[in-house]
């Protein structure tokens, strides 16, 4: 029901009537200085540049990154880390039609597509930094490495998960079981999931990836020129996956290596693929760390809401430029919910 209401919303959403009432509504949008729309951000490329890495994290292509840009830049007031921040803390007031942009991982791309184009039209940028991964040649996420052993995969194999044998013979299926298998990954304990994602990729022969996350050089280049880099952990566990003494030193640790490596950084923090608990949020909010960013989607009301669970609209590849506009009203609250 719920993918059948999405395709039908994502169908509706093309047509010149609904784009007709989202001019309308845009119009009449409230003036409200309590909601902030953050949206979350992975890779801006072309699947060609990188081919053997997760199409998946690619949010959208530059040109679309630039058209939505541009949107945003005429109907949106976008706003730096710091003045959320501010607005939480120092009870200083959110301008109407607040919105955040986030970029999560650090991924290459950022430097040559993304911050040219926010540049261009003077929108403030966070960045969240795994800090393990910088100017670590041999260092890859897991979930691309996962991708790259299955595309290459000599397909007379197979791939033995907890459940079933899954032979790789067909391309049509390595979609869905490299998504399987992801499922499955991010449910085990995080050192198991580590030494499960290994052994697959060691099995299926899997080739060496090119780490294209940013190295620290341009990442101090960057926050020279504004770019606020806050933590993402140092490894990108799953926190939920994790006990709570480790998780809190991968937390506080990416956190000292952006003081010791850029010198500037906010007591801000971002869940990676959104795992987190009750005790990991009880535990922050005794920590220096001010806030901290979800996957769960949504807008916020800056006043209400735990500023330790603060909800994202995350732009993925199917994100047209009239969907970003419909989830991006205040009267949107309840559709983001469905996407
Ligand atoms: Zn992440």
């Amino acid at each position: 029901m719920k993918t059948f209401t999405k395709n039908m919303l994502k169908k509706s959403a093309e047509t010149s009537v609904f784009k007709r009432g989202l001019s309308l509504l845009e119009k009449m949008n409230d003036r409200s200085t309590d909601l902030l729309r953050i949206l979350t951000y992975h890779r801006i490329d072309y699947h060609d540049s990188h081919p053997d890495h997760h199409p998946g994290m690619i949010s959208a292509t530059p040109e679309q990154f630039a058209q939505q840009m541009k949107m945003i830049a005429q109907k949106y007031q976008v706003i730096s880390l710091q003045d959320v921040l501010d607005a939480i803390h120092n009870q200083k007031q959110l301008p109407a039609k607040s919105l955040l942009i986030t970029f999560d991982d650090a991924y290459q791309d950022f430097a040559k597509y993304a911050w040219p184009v926010l540049k261009e039209y003077s929108l403030p940028a966070t960045v969240f930094v795994p800090t393990g991964f910088p100017d670590q040649p041999d260092a890859s996420f897991w979930w691309d490495r996962l991708y790259a052993a299955l595309i290459n995969v000599d397909r007379s194999k197979q791939l033995e998960t907890v459940h079933h044998l899954h032979p790789l013979s067909t391309k049509n299926n390595l979609s869905e079981i490299y998504w399987m298998a992801r499922k499955w990954i991010k449910s085990l304990p995080h050192q198991e999931a580590m030494e499960r994602v290994n052994q697959i990729c060691e099995k299926l022969d899997g080739p060496q990836l090119e780490n294209i996350v940013m190295g620290w050089g341009e990442l101090r280049n960057l926050a020279r020129e504004g770019v606020t880099l806050v933590p993402h952990t140092r490894t990108h566990p799953l926190l939920n996956q994790l006990d709570l003494k480790s998780a809190m030193d991968e937390i506080l640790g990416s956190l000292n290596d952006l003081k010791e490596k850029i010198g500037e950084t906010l007591p801000v923090f971002c869940y990676p693929a959104g795992g987190v608990s009750d005790e990991l949020v009880r535990e922050l909010e005794r920590s220096e760390i001010q806030m901290a960013f979800t996957t769960q989607r949504g807008l916020n009301c800056i006043q209400k809401d735990s500023p330790y669970l603060l909800r994202r609209i995350n732009v993925g590849g199917n994100t047209t430029l009239s969907i970003l506009r419909a989830q991006l009203l205040s009267q949107s609250r309840l559709l983001n919910r469905l996407w």
